[in-house]
């Protein structure tokens, strides 16, 4: 454990960042540059992120597979746009078992052009339709500035990939996925998102349409936390994914691809955290509720050790993720602060006092200090903790939202929009052309996130060059 303190948000936010992985061991940096290890307690709160998607995939009917990692470089070549996006991001397989390889092989940097491939072989009438696959997997795309979790080299992610019918279930597939990415943020992650529709130079290379959620991080910059794509009939060209209609009438298929990545551990850290470092949602948090017992000497940490099983014991029975920290010979006051370091969301203390009383003390991990204190029966001590985590859950919501609304003006001209997006989200009208776009992004590094799902409504002159706007657009700087 590194006993300096940790640098504020204020003083340096990127700094404070990466501190907060090494140091709560989210992650650590790879030999290779640009990729990480995700150490256990990263990989318990990514595996509890997965169970909360996984859930509401299958919910929904889809079914999860495995693909290739190696795909041969000719399939990415084969849809245009898709080839342009991706190309100078690929890595290359030359070589195998010591020889030169006939045909390049590329390490996926996602999957579309392999499920294309697959999807050709498979579908073949209107009766094979949906097709609703889901995939768990990492992915290679060669960044060239990386940061822990939210750009590296290799990172983990879903992929969905479904075809379609027609294109009104292609579309409608893709808002579902998007509303479930939204949902998942919201209700799971305790985080608010914006849901939009991105602009076309922001759009998924080879996708008709991308939308994404948005989210505002601490330092008011956006984080895109989880997008889905309209492939429209784009890769069923491409890769000739055809179906006999009910007519016997040789159509082409709708596509979707639907993703959400480790990078949503990155807007965890950045939505919730605060200067004494992470704060996990209950509900994705790898250990919801830590047991520091106290005793000061062997007499008080027998009763004090056993009647701390015995609480253990039941908060487990109810399904509570309990960490208890008898580690010895570290001082109470250091696992206080170790666990505040790592987020746990709440702290039940216990000493031979309330052994005595038959009670404990929980301490809330979002409200520092007596404010977050409570004395607390051990009878029906699950009961009381459930609630507390429920609390907690819907508290930090609460507070991102306040934040996030504190931190979006909707500008009413140029000057003011400049003054927003150095402090956070600036709301504005946009004409919807690109070149508006470029040009706000040159002169202040803001970039279009989203045109909100949910529009105002009416007409007014775009922020950039007065000319008719009819959706209002979040810009904001991002990573
Ligand atoms: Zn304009």
């Amino acid at each position: 454990m590194p006993e300096q303190k940790l640098p504020t948000r204020a003083e340096d936010y990127s700094e404070w960042y990466n501190q907060v992985v090494l140091r709560a061991e989210l992650a650590d940096y790879a030999p290779v540059r640009g990729c990480m290890i995700v150490r256990p307690y990263g990989w318990a709160l990514w595996e509890n992120i997965t169970a909360a998607l996984d859930r509401r995939f299958k919910a929904t009917g889809h079914v999860n597979a495995a693909f290739p990692l190696l795909i041969p470089r000719s399939f990415i070549e084969k849809e245009k746009s898709h080839v342009a996006g991706f190309s100078p991001e690929l890595a290359v397989v030359t070589h195998g078992g010591g020889e030169e390889l006939e045909e390049p092989l590329v390490i996926r940097p996602t999957s579309e052009t392999i499920i294309g491939h697959a999807y050709a072989k498979w579908i073949q009438s209107y009766r094979d339709l949906p097709v609703l696959i889901n995939l768990w997997n990492s992915v290679v795309r060669w960044e060239l500035r990386t940061k822990l979790f939210l750009r590296t080299l290799e990172f983990y992610w879903q992929e969905g990939h479904t075809a379609h019918a027609t294109a009104e279930e292609g579309e409608a597939e893709t808002r579902q996925m998007l509303d479930i990415y939204a949902d998942f943020a919201v209700r799971d992650g305790a985080v608010p998102v914006i849901a939009g529709r991105k602009s076309l130079s922001e759009r998924f290379a080879g996708a008709d349409q991308t939308y994404s959620i948005e989210a505002m991080m601490g330092d008011g910059k956006a984080l895109q936390s989880g997008t889905s794509h309209n492939l429209g009939q784009n890769f069923a060209k491409a890769f000739d994914i055809r179906y006999l209609d009910r007519n016997g009438a040789l159509q082409y298929c709708w596509t979707t691809s639907w993703g959400l990545s480790t990078r949503f551990v990155g807007a965890l850290i950045m939505v919730h955290g605060d200067d004494q470092g992470l704060i996990m949602p209950p509900r994705l948090a790898p250990y919801q509720l830590v047991i520091v017992p106290i005793f000061r000497n062997d007499d008080e940490k027998a009763a004090v050790l056993a009647n701390a099983q015995k609480v253990r014991a039941e908060l487990v029975d109810a399904g509570i993720r309990v960490k208890m920290d008898d580690r010895d010979g570290m001082s109470p006051g250091f696992k206080f602060n170790d666990w505040e370091m790592r987020g746990v969301p709440l702290r039940l203390e216990l000493g031979p006092k309330d052994v005595a009383k038959a009670s404990v003390v929980l301490a809330r991990r979002d409200r520092p200090g007596r404010e977050g204190k409570s004395f607390v029966p051990q009878a029906g001590i699950a009961g009381a903790v459930a609630e507390k985590l429920e609390e907690i859950q819907k508290s930090l919501f609460d507070r991102a939202l306040e934040f996030r609304k504190a931190n979006t003006t909707e500008p009413r001209d140029y000057e003011e929009f400049k003054q927003a997006v150095e402090k956070g989200f600036a709301l504005a009208w946009w004409c919807g052309g690109g070149v508006c776009e470029e040009k706000i992004k040159e002169e202040t590094k803001a970039t279009m996130r989203c045109i909100p799902l949910d529009q105002p409504g009416g007409s007014e002159k775009c922020v950039y060059c007065g000319q008719p706007a009819e959706e209002k657009g979040i810009f904001a700087r991002a990573y």
